[in-house]
C-alpha cells in the first residue's frame, strides 16, 4: 500500500471523473487513491448495495471499512437520525437522555465489571482516551502493542502503536516507552513455528519481557491487542491467545485493553463482544465502525476503579456524547441485538469461509484462506511453497478488475499489501456471498493467467 508517487487516477464514468478531479485539486491524497487506481465515487447505498454517481452498482463485501454491519441507510436508522435530529442534535459535552442510555447499555453488552463509558468521535480517539485512563490509573507510561497492530493514525498518540510504516513516516519520534512484539499470525509465524505445537510461543515471548533483566519492559501500563488484526489482514490468532494474553496482564499488573472496533457489536461471532465470545476479562475496551452505522461515535469502557482515577475535566472534546450520534448508536446496538447479529455473523461467516475455500483453495495464487465470525481473508503469494507475497502491481491489477465486476472488497492489506480483506454487512445474503465468489474467483483467475503463468 505504501506508494510513494502520485497515484494514476482513473474512474468508472466521466461523472465520477468529474469528482476525482475535483478531490485531486483541492484535498490532500486520501486512503483510497492509494489502494484504488480507479476508486468508485459512491452516490447512494442501500443494504448490501452501493451506487456510484455514473450509475454502476457494486456489492459492498467492504462494509466500507467494516462499519456498515447492518447495512448501508438501514431504514431504522435514518428514521432515528430524523426523528432525533428535529429533537436535538447538540449540546456541550454533558448529560444527556441518549448519552446516559448508551452508556448504560454498553456495561450490559461487555463482560462484567466493566461499568463506565466515555465517548468520542472515531476509533484513533478511543483508543487514545483509553490509553489515557491506563497511564493515569497506573501512573506508568509503558505499552506493549503488538506488530501488524493498528489502532488509528489521527493522533501522535494511536500512531505510536499503529505499525503502517507508509503513516509514520515523516511523523516520529513518537511517544515513547511502546513495545512491539510479535503477534500470533500462525500462516507466518515470527518464530517459524507452528500451532499448536508451540505451545503458543508469541505468548511466552511476551512472558519472557518480565522474566529477564535486559528486556527494556519496565513500567509498563498496558497491553493493547485486537481479537482479530485488521489492517495486518484479518488474521486471526488461536482462540487461547487473548486468554492466555490476559492471564499475563494479570500476573504482572498490566492493563488488559482490547481493541474491539473491529470486532465489536456481535462480527466476531458467538457474542456481541469478542471478549465476550473468548472468556477474558478485559480492563478497558474500546469501539467504533458498527456502533455507529455510519455515523461518527465510539466508546470506551472501564472498570469503576480505573475510571475514578480520572478528574473531572481531565479530557473533554465538543461532540463527546453527542445526543444526536448517542441515540444513533442505541439504535445500532437495539438492531444489531435484534438480528441476533452474533449467530448471524458465525453463520453467515462459516457460509462464506467454506464457498470461497472451495472455490479458490487449489489456485496457486492462493496462499492462505482465513476466517472467524464475519472476517475473512485471501492472501496471494507467488508460490504456495515459499509464500512470497505477490507485488503491488498485481494486487492492484486485481483490486481494480474485482471493482470492474462489481464487488467491494478491501484490497492492499497485511504486511505485503497483499491480502484481501472480505467483511460483509451482517445482513448479506448466502445469494451475495455466491456472487462474490464468483466475481472473485474470475478475477483470480485471470489475474493468475497475466502475472503467474
Ligand atoms: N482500531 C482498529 C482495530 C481499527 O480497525 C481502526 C480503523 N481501521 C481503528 C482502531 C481506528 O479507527 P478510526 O479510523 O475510526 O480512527
Amino acid at each position: 500500500m505504501a506508494k510513494k508517487t502520485a497515484p494514476r487516477i482513473e474512474s468508472f464514468g466521466p461523472k465520477s471523473q468529474e469528482i476525482i478531479d475535483i478531490s485531486m485539486k483541492y484535498e490532500i491524497f486520501t486512503h483510497w487513491f492509494y489502494t484504488h487506481i480507479r476508486p468508485v465515487v459512491p452516490d447512494s447505498a442501500e443494504g448490501v448495495i452501493v451506487r456510484d454517481v455514473d450509475g454502476n452498482e457494486y456489492i459492498d463485501f467492504f462494509s466500507s471499512f467494516a462499519t456498515m454491519s447492518l447495512g448501508h441507510c438501514h431504514p431504522e436508522i435514518v428514521e432515528t437520525a430524523i426523528q432525533q435530529a428535529k429533537k436535538l442534535t447538540h449540546v456541550p459535552d454533558g448529560p444527556n437522555r441518549p448519552r446516559a442510555l448508551l452508556a448504560k447499555k454498553l456495561s450490559e453488552i461487555v463482560p462484567r465489571g466493566l461499568t463506565k463509558s466515555t465517548f468520542s468521535l472515531g476509533g484513533g480517539s478511543a483508543v487514545e482516551l483509553g490509553l489515557r485512563l491506563a497511564k493515569t490509573y497506573t501512573g506508568k507510561y509503558g505499552i506493549i502493542a503488538f506488530l501488524g497492530a493498528y489502532h488509528g493514525r489521527t493522533t501522535l498518540g494511536v500512531q505510536s502503536l499503529t505499525t503502517t510504516n507508509y503513516s509514520r513516516q515523516g511523523c516520529g519520534p513518537f511517544m515513547p516507552g511502546v513495545i512491539h512484539v510479535p503477534y500470533a499470525y500462525c500462516y507466518r509465524c515470527s518464530f517459524g513455528k507452528g500451532y499448536p505445537q508451540c505451545d503458543l510461543w508469541c505468548a511466552r515471548y511476551i512472558e519472557s519481557l518480565f522474566k529477564g533483566q535486559l528486556t527494556a519492559a519496565t513500567d509498563i501500563a498496558t497491553l493493547i491487542v485486537e481479537p482479530i488484526q485488521g489492517v495486518a489482514g484479518n488474521v486471526v490468532p488461536p482462540d487461547t491467545f487473548l486468554p492466555e494474553l490476559g492471564k499475563i496482564c494479570k500476573e504482572h499488573g498490566i492493563l488488559f485493553f482490547v481493541d474491539e472496533i473491529q470486532t465489536g457489536f456481535g462480527r466476531f461471532g458467538d457474542a456481541m463482544t469478542a471478549s465476550e465470545a473468548l472468556g477474558i476479562q478485559p480492563d478497558i475496551i474500546c469501539f467504533a465502525k458498527a456502533l455507529g452505522s455510519g455515523f461518527p461515535i465510539s466508546a470506551v469502557i472501564t472498570r469503576d476503579d480505573i475510571a475514578e482515577k480520572w478528574e473531572p475535566v481531565m479530557s473533554s472534546e465538543t461532540f463527546m456524547g453527542n445526543p444526536f450520534l448517542c441515540s444513533i448508536a442505541l439504535k445500532s446496538i437495539e438492531l444489531l441485538e435484534r438480528m441476533n447479529a452474533p449467530k448471524k455473523a458465525k453463520s453467515l461467516g462459516a457460509y462464506m469461509l467454506k464457498a470461497f475455500t472451495d472455490s479458490l483453495k487449489n489456485l496457486q495464487l492462493v496462499g492462505d484462506i482465513r476466517g472467524r465470525g464475519a472476517f475473512a481473508a485471501i492472501e496471494l503469494v507467488k508460490d504456495k511453497k515459499t509464500k512470497e507475497p505477490i507485488d503491488e502491481e498485481t494486487w492492484q491489477y486485481t483490486a481494480d478488475l474485482t471493482l470492474r465486476k462489481g464487488l467491494m472488497l478491501n484490497f492492499g492489506a497485511g504486511n505485503y499489501g497483499n491480502v484481501i480483506n472480505i467483511v460483509p454487512p451482517l445482513i448479506a445474503t448466502e445469494e451475495h456471498i455466491d456472487r462474490a465468489v464468483d466475481i472473485l474467483t474470475e478475477t483470480l483467475r485471470q489475474t493468475q493467467k497475466k502475472f503467474l503463468f
